[in-house]
């Protein structure tokens, strides 16, 4: 377990506020020139699966140390801090975890998110990622909370690797009933996330490409990544984005497609026969960090700055230490300022330190 914080009082000494060229008023660049423009929100460091590449259950067996109740941000701290965050830049945020849906009463918390605005009053892009299984139950009230959206992962379609793979014996007909509840929920369009481990699942590659094909949702190849210290990644299982789309190419034409947006994590592809699109997102082989966007906050209010980062940042403290809101967005704000962060470009010069888990910051 690794949650290494520094205070945020350590960060007095870098330069005031500046604003990005041509950004929306209020919006802070990093020194590597990045605005602030996504919030992810862990809303729980538990979760009801064991997937083998993220929370092994080695490392998270009945003895894991789980935060304590008390130390979770409560839901009237995330909306305040995301509301400040949202003055310095913030325009979209997603709710993740550990699994977000095990959260007691999530959509009142999504209910407050949802009611925020930017400082030219435009709503937030306020989405979620969850591995579906609590999702044909709730997709509707998520919906009726003022949810966006929702991205699922999947891992496979065959039920016996799906199973191995999330270490729960849970089946797959569950998660597509899940995707079909929130489908009709008004959910869309839905994006499912499967993370291809080289010779674990990338057998699933083409028939997830067929399964979703045509049904209005994206599929999305995640590189396996060197999260965390605890999944014993080697870069050996890692199969290359390139090779999944040789892999589908080869039994449906391919047509690269733009960004919807700078920054966006995917590489976005078409299939020439019009059954829609896929995307890869390539951490490894094809890192991103140059259009980096992303912070993130933990379950106990601790903020960092890459998913690969080995120390947080106390915000928790200055929620509940009687810090007014003008000092916590400028604490936010400093915070960003000072950011250099680029693990996924200098992997392999980086050093092996700490790095902060998955589930405790969500993905
Ligand atoms: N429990 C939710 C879920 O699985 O969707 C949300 C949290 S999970 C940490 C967020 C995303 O991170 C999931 O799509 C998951 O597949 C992905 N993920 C976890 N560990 C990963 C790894 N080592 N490499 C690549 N993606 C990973
Ligand atoms: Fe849980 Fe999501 Fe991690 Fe799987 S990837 S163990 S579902 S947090
Ligand atoms: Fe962003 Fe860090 Fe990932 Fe690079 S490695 S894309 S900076 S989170």
């Amino acid at each position: 377990m690794n949650r290494r914080v520094i205070p945020l009082n350590e960060l007095s000494a870098v330069p005031a506020f500046s604003s990005a060229p041509g950004a929306p008023r209020g919006s802070v660049v990093d020194r590597l020139a990045r605005p602030l423009r996504d919030l992810r929100i862990s809303v729980t460091d538990r979760c009801n699966f064991r997937c083998v590449y993220c929370m092994p259950r080695t490392v998270f067996g009945h003895d894991y140390p789980f935060l304590p109740h008390s130390a979770l941000l409560t839901f009237e701290e995330i909306e305040r801090v995301a509301r400040l965050f949202v003055t310095q830049g913030v325009e979209k945020i997603r709710l993740t975890g550990g699994e977000p849906l095990l959260r007691k009463h999530l959509e009142r918390l999504i209910e407050r998110l949802a009611a925020l605005r930017t400082p030219d009053a435009r709503a937030l892009d306020l989405t979620l990622t969850t591995n579906g299984a609590l999702l044909a139950r709730k997709a509707r009230a998520l919906k009726d909370a003022g949810l966006t959206r929702v991205t699922v992962s999947l891992d496979a379609l065959d039920d016996t690797l799906f199973k191995r793979m999330n270490d729960v014996d849970f089946p797959v007909s569950s998660v597509l009933e899940g995707i079909e509840a929130a489908h009709a929920a008004g959910l869309g369009p839905l994006k499912i996330n499967m993370v291809v481990k080289r010779g674990t699942n990338d057998s699933e590659i083409v028939p997830m490409a067929r399964h979703f094909r045509g049904s209005g949702t994206v599929l999305r190849f995640i590189e396996y990544m060197d999260v965390g210290r605890s999944n014993g990644w080697n870069m050996t299982e890692v199969l290359p984005s390139a090779d999944v789309i040789d892999q589908i190419n080869a039994h449906w034409p391919l047509v690269p497609l733009d960004a919807h947006y700078p920054g966006e994590t995917a590489q976005r592809w078409q299939y020439a026969d019009g059954a829609g699109e896929i995307g890869v997102i390539s951490s490894v082989t094809r890192a991103f960090c140059s259009s980096c966007t992303r912070i993130r906050l933990s379950t106990d209010g601790n903020a960092y700055l890459c998913l690969f980062a080995g120390t947080g940042h106390d915000l928790r403290a200055l929620l509940r230490g009687g810090v007014s809101d003008e000092q916590i967005a400028d604490a936010i704000a400093r915070l960003w300022q000072a950011r250099e962060d680029r693990y996924s470009q200098l992997r392999g010069q980086a050093a092996g330190g700490p790095r902060v888990e998955m589930s405790y910051i969500g993905g």
